[in-house]
């Protein structure tokens, strides 16, 4: 779970290193390009150049992103897509990312943002090696956030990842479960399965049938659970299926894409998009 006082904490040391950049680089999870964007950072953003970048499209159901793109490009946003994990981060930094953004700045400095696990560290660890450097002390913050330098017309600043203060909706949530942003309280993590197997039975019936490596939808998803758990052999004492491990085990699995493409995020699951 996360802890308000840590998000208080998170956004004090955004706002103070946001005089330094020109730029925010925001990541997404395209699986839910909505839910996965912290909206509380809309005001601290505000009179930035910024660009929503998409990642994990390699897991994503590319079909289902033409809404949120619109979306964003209609914000006023530059959106860009890719998969962090599987391209070469320093060239589509420079070759994409640095183009991206307005001509006017011999040196750009760019915040990358974004809540947690959608790939922030890949993008900053795959370039850091020992070009990164340490801020030195700045009054009023204890630790230093990272500059690292793509190159000498181009810094990125490392910010930790801050998620929302309060979830207004149920269903933000059990995407944020399903996409591995947010570990699920116990009680959580039953509902945001249920919820996860009722959308998958409607929309994407195939990542049921491969999680169960089976041709056959189950009615329900205790009955999913089961059947998982006996797949698996997760046996509990007492020779009962041990569903505590398969939730856990499913869940994870979902979040790192191996049962197929998917898209969570549909404009009627939020009303002020109505
Ligand atoms: P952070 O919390 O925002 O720093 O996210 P991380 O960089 O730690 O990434 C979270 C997880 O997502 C890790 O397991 C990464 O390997 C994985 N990940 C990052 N980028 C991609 C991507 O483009 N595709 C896929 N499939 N996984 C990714």
């Amino acid at each position: 779970m996360w802890y308000p006082g840590h998000i208080k904490k998170a956004k004090g040391k955004i706002k103070t290193y946001l005089k330094t950049v020109q730029g925010i680089l925001e990541l997404v999870d395209a699986r839910a390009p909505y839910a996965s964007r912290a909206y509380e950072y809309d005001d601290l953003f505000k009179n930035k150049e910024r660009i929503i970048l998409f990642n994990k499209i390699d897991i994503a159901d590319e079909s289902k992103l033409k809404f949120w793109e619109k979306y964003y490009r209609d914000k006023g946003y530059k959106v860009l897509k890719t998969a962090l994990k599987k391209v070469s981060v320093r060239s589509f930094l420079t070759k994409i990312v640095y183009k991206s953004f307005p001509k006017k700045f011999s040196e750009l400095r760019v915040m990358v943002a974004g809540i947690p696990n959608v790939g922030k560290s890949t993008l900053i660890n795959s370039i850091k090696g020992k070009k990164a450097l340490r801020v030195g002390n700045t009054p009023g913050i204890t630790r230093g956030l990272q500059w690292i330098s793509v190159n000498n017309q181009f810094m990125l600043l490392d910010t930790p990842g801050i998620l929302y203060s309060e979830i207004y909706n149920k269903k933000i949530l059990y995407k944020l479960i399903l996409i591995g942003s947010i570990k699920p309280e116990e009680d959580e993590k039953e509902f945001a399965i249920e919820y996860g197997f009722n959308f998958f039975k409607e929309k994407y019936p195939d990542i049921i049938k491969k999680a169960l490596k089976s041709d056959s939808i189950p009615e329900d998803h205790i009955k999913f659970l089961e059947l998982f758990a006996k797949r698996r052999n997760f046996i509990a004492t007492g020779n009962t299926y041990d569903i505590e491990r398969a939730m856990s085990t499913f869940l994870k699995e979902l979040s790192d894409g191996k049962y197929g493409k998917v898209v969570y995020d549909y404009p009627e699951d939020y009303d002020i998009l109505k």
